[in-house]
């Protein structure tokens, strides 16, 4: 459910949003986890004996030109209340329309996700006081969502583990409280403002059954959800700015057992890295627990990456009690068929159609399609990169090997770099066309990187082109004979391994820029 559930305690409450907002500030890199290839769990809980089992709700707000019940437009980063009218304020005797435009996106979630969708949908209230609220209820949906009974499958390597989908709804963001003092702490602020820019905002959220059986898999489903996202074009999902964060219920179990555990929720995990921490604390936690006999109690915790551990936000009640009711100024609404179906047919390629194309096509293997297809920014620079150059094996060789490991190293996504598309095709084709060699290729690409120059500037200005030309390595090759008379005596003599000590000698001479395969044929030829 949303994160502003405890209506009976604004306190705590407000001290779990300071919290939020501290937490928010923390992590600059977590939506660049994704370039983490290891599917390595590096956890060290007793998992012979224990398994945790968990299920996640994740918020997104899409990215409509307006809110989900009014014509004000969506902002982020603008001056206080500039974007609100008297629905998305809440004032008595406005009414609310619904943005169609937002159905659709959330149509589009729900289908991507293999859900049905339910032709009757129905808005209801979800009453609760809250000082960013004003209208003491949010816009939500209750038994009746846009879509149910879904699944994602989540590639995590050496398997795939299917995580079914309870429900794909939607309902509006609150506004934003804004904590006045020294420190922007709740309890240190003389007092507090709210800025209603962000009330209204349509939120899709995603919740998934516990089918989640590690922390790994938690972070894994995240960003196989976030790919989709992207893909379908539906919302920015900058986690930074919280576009994309996600509740985590998680219990542990013993394996032999059929019993489930008491759980617990970790509340607003907005980073890979923190959901997969959070949740790895958590385990560890609830197992200990179990271990020494103890009892783990039903709470709402937080999690904190300074002292990567969980803490105790409340003690949850056993439900809550928001009485939901139908909104009485929002008919119930029917999508039709043909809508549901005109949707899917526009639905783009998703990451496992993209990965079999690159596999069924391009030729690529199973583990190269997986890295590309399913990072959805790293997919659409490589298919831009084969329109200049059509090489798909050496262009996702480079983007795997030399790009990802800078990337990792600067902690920026792909599309940050200074290196363009059309800029690595042109490097991958000198190599191609034997015009600088791999080795020099590196050198070259490292100078792209660090400067955004393309390849045939810098290879110009330092003269790094290849020396094809054969009089040119005629009278370099010569040179090196005659400077190395044994070697020459032994490959005479049979050993063939001399010639590789030679061919080195060239390159090392012509600092790299020598054609490799030229030398070659020029040495056996002088040397027979
Ligand atoms: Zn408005």
């Amino acid at each position: 459910m949303s994160e502003y559930e405890d209506k009976n305690n604004i306190k705590n409450n407000i001290n779990n949003k300071e919290k939020q907002n501290s937490q928010n500030n923390l992590d600059n890199t977590g939506n660049l986890d994704n370039f983490d290839d290891s599917y390595k769990d590096d956890n060290n809980y007793d998992y012979e004996s224990y398994e945790p089992i968990i299920g996640l709700e994740t918020h997104v707000e899409l990215s409509t030109k307006t809110k989900m019940f009014c014509g004000c437009k969506l902002s982020f980063g603008e001056s206080p209340n500039t974007n609100t009218c008297p629905v998305c304020l809440g004032h008595p005797g406005s009414l609310p329309v619904v943005n169609k435009k937002a159905i659709e996106s959330a149509i589009k979630i729900a289908l991507a996700l293999n859900c049905t969708i339910n032709n009757r949908t129905v808005f209801h209230r979800k009453n609760y006081f809250y000082p960013d609220m004003p209208k003491n209820y949010q816009i939500s949906q209750y038994d009746l969502p846009i879509g149910v009974n879904g699944y994602v499958d989540v590639n995590m390597g050496s398997y795939t583990r299917r995580v079914g989908i309870t429900r794909v709804h939607i309902e509006e963001d609150t506004g934003k409280l804004i904590h006045i003092g020294a420190t922007g702490r709740i309890s240190e602020a003389n007092y507090s403002i709210v800025d209603f820019n962000r009330a209204g905002t349509p939120l899709v959220e995603i919740v998934t059954m516990p089918d989640i059986k590690s922390p790994l898999e938690a972070k894994q489903y995240m960003i196989t959800l976030r790919n989709i996202l992207l893909m379908l074009n539906v919302s920015d999902c900058n986690m930074e700015e919280g576009s994309i964060r996600s509740d985590a219920n998680v219990s542990v179990k013993l394996k032999k057992s059929d019993k489930l555990g008491t759980r617990t929720e970790i509340k607003n995990l907005n980073s890979f890295k923190f959901l997969q921490k959070g949740l790895e604390y958590e385990v560890e936690r609830q197992i200990n627990i179990l271990k020494s006999n103890g009892k783990v109690i039903q709470q709402t915790r937080h999690y904190d990456d300074k002292t990567q551990t969980t803490k105790v936000l409340r003690e949850k009640e056993e439900a809550h009690d928001y009485r939901y009711f139908p909104d009485p100024d929002l008919v119930p609404m029917l999508i039709s068929s043909d809508w549901i179906s005109e949707i899917k047919n526009s639905l783009p390629e998703m990451p496992y159609e993209k990965e079999n194309r690159y596999k069924n096509t391009l030729g690529l293997s199973d583990y190269d399609s997986s890295f590309l297809a399913n990072d959805y920014e790293v997919s659409c620079y490589f298919e831009e990169t084969l329109k200049y150059h059509n090489n798909a094996k050496a262009i996702c060789n480079w983007i795997m090997g030399d790009f990802t490991s800078f990337l990792n190293k600067d902690l920026i996504s792909i599309n940050q770099s200074k290196i363009s598309p059309q800029n690595l095709a042109s490097l991958v084709k000198m190599i191609d066309d034997q015009e600088i060699s791999i080795k020099i290729a590196k050198q070259v690409f490292e100078e792209m990187y660090l400067t955004g120059k393309t390849a045939q500037e810098i290879i110009s200005e330092k003269n790094l082109k290849q020396i094809s030309n054969t009089d040119e390595l005629n009278a370099i090759i010569d040179e090196i004979i005659s400077k190395n008379s044994e070697v020459v005596l032994q490959y005479k003599s049979g050993k063939t391994k001399a010639l590789g000590f030679l061919v080195g000698k060239v390159m090392a001479k012509t600092q790299g820029k020598a054609n490799p395969k030229i030398v070659n044929d020029i040495l056996i030829k002088k040397l027979s």
